[in-house]
């Protein structure tokens, strides 16, 4: 159908003057700006364009995940979308709502399920009835949250202040087959509290976890031993997964740092030609670094609790650190949501990040 924004470029009048307009090549240059600006829209109603999408990867452009996404958020927002091609650099999106309904949709490749969740979850928290996703691709794949972490350490902070989010591995997808299998369900984020995550309280449970599908029992086992050497968990505190039913090989240790107030979660992702010792160093030394600070909130936590507050009810939580993606994320919420976070350094504990929601 003709849009009324073709409608008014065709006649050389401005653009819609509410459409948001995003540059992708702004500071981390990444996918999670188009992500953030699909959940901010359909959030909010506003009209978003997006150019040069990924401008700063290899790749640039709608790889496969980014596409799902839209994909998805088109589906749930019954949306008018241009640009939504694999390789696109521009995307144009106006939602009609965001509606509560059943999805399913599958990246066809190890591109991140979690990621995919990420540009429609924050907006499902407020749409007008439960939402049942079932997401199919990578459930473990590198430079995305794993399944657990998702659960974890995202969705946890969330259920703790009255959201209704339910999260279920079906089964993992790794890098490079995918074909993972994840289950969402989120309901209306009724009355949602402030959040206040200053602290992590006392440690209340750790877990080393080595998923290993189609590869040698002995590569979990090694990585759980040097687990148990540099961070000193007892047996108890570390097992073996490893599921029949994943599509490919792959290997992934989980380390899981449970809290009072906040979990972290910590990763590494077993690659050929990559020991199984070099694999657990590499989640070690993320969770010792994250042991070695005070903020419960870790880097990656750090910029995905933005959003979901700036659309609820806001809060402040301490980050151990801010980063690029952080800052990024900021940026485009401040698009829709003038002013909505703000930061300061805390000396000796990180950084305060304040957020204005909503509905606050
Ligand atoms: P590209 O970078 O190729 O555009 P992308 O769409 O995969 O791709 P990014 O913009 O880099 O994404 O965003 C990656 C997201 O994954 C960020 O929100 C970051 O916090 C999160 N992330 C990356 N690694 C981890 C990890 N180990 N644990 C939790 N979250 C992670």
């Amino acid at each position: 159908r003709a849009h009324p924004e073709a409608g008014r470029l065709r006649e050389g009048l401005t653009p819609m003057p509410d459409v948001v307009a995003l540059d992708g090549r702004r500071g981390e240059g990444g996918g999670q700006i188009l992500r953030s600006a699909l959940a901010l829209s359909l959030a909010t109603g506003r009209p978003v364009r997006v150019e040069a999408i990924r401008a700063g990867r290899k790749q640039p452009g709608l790889l496969r995940q980014h596409l799902t996404a839209v994909r998805l958020a088109a589906a749930i927002g019954h949306a008018y979308v241009t640009g939504d091609a694999l390789g696109s650099s521009e995307l144009f999106f106006e939602p009609q709502g965001c509606r509560a309904g059943t999805h399913h949709v599958s990246v066809g490749t190890a591109g991140s399920t979690s990621l995919v969740a990420q540009a429609v979850l924050p907006a499902l928290l407020f749409a007008d009835g439960p939402t049942e996703l079932t997401i199919e691709g990578g459930t473990h794949a590198p430079s995305a949250p794993p399944f657990e972490f998702l659960d974890r350490a995202w969705a946890r902070v969330l259920r703790d202040h009255g959201a209704h989010l339910d999260l279920h591995l079906e089964r993992p997808g790794f890098f490079p087959a995918g074909g993972g299998r994840v289950r969402i369900r989120v309901e209306p984020w009724r009355a949602p509290r402030p959040l206040r995550l200053l602290e992590r309280g006392r440690g209340t449970n750790t877990e080393a976890v080595a998923i290993i599908a189609r590869l040698p029992r002995h590569v979990a086992e090694r990585e759980l031993a040097r687990v148990a050497h540099h961070l000193g968990w007892t047996e108890a505190q570390r097992r073996i997964e490893a599921p029949t039913h994943a599509p490919g090989p792959g290997n992934a240790l989980v380390l899981e740092l449970q809290h009072e107030y906040v979990t972290e979660v910590c990763v590494a992702f077993g690659a050929r030609g990559v020991r199984a010792e070099q694999v657990a160093d590499a989640a070690c030394r993320a969770a010792e670094s994250w042991m070695a600070a005070t903020a419960p909130v870790g880097r990656y936590l750090a910029d995905q609790l933005m959003l979901p507050l700036a659309l609820g009810a806001g809060g402040t939580y301490r980050a151990t650190e801010l980063s690029l993606h952080s800052r990024t994320n900021m940026e485009v919420i401040d698009a829709f949501l003038p002013g909505a976070v703000t930061t300061e350094q805390v000396e000796g504990h990180g950084v305060e990040v304040t957020v204005r929601g909503r509905l606050a």
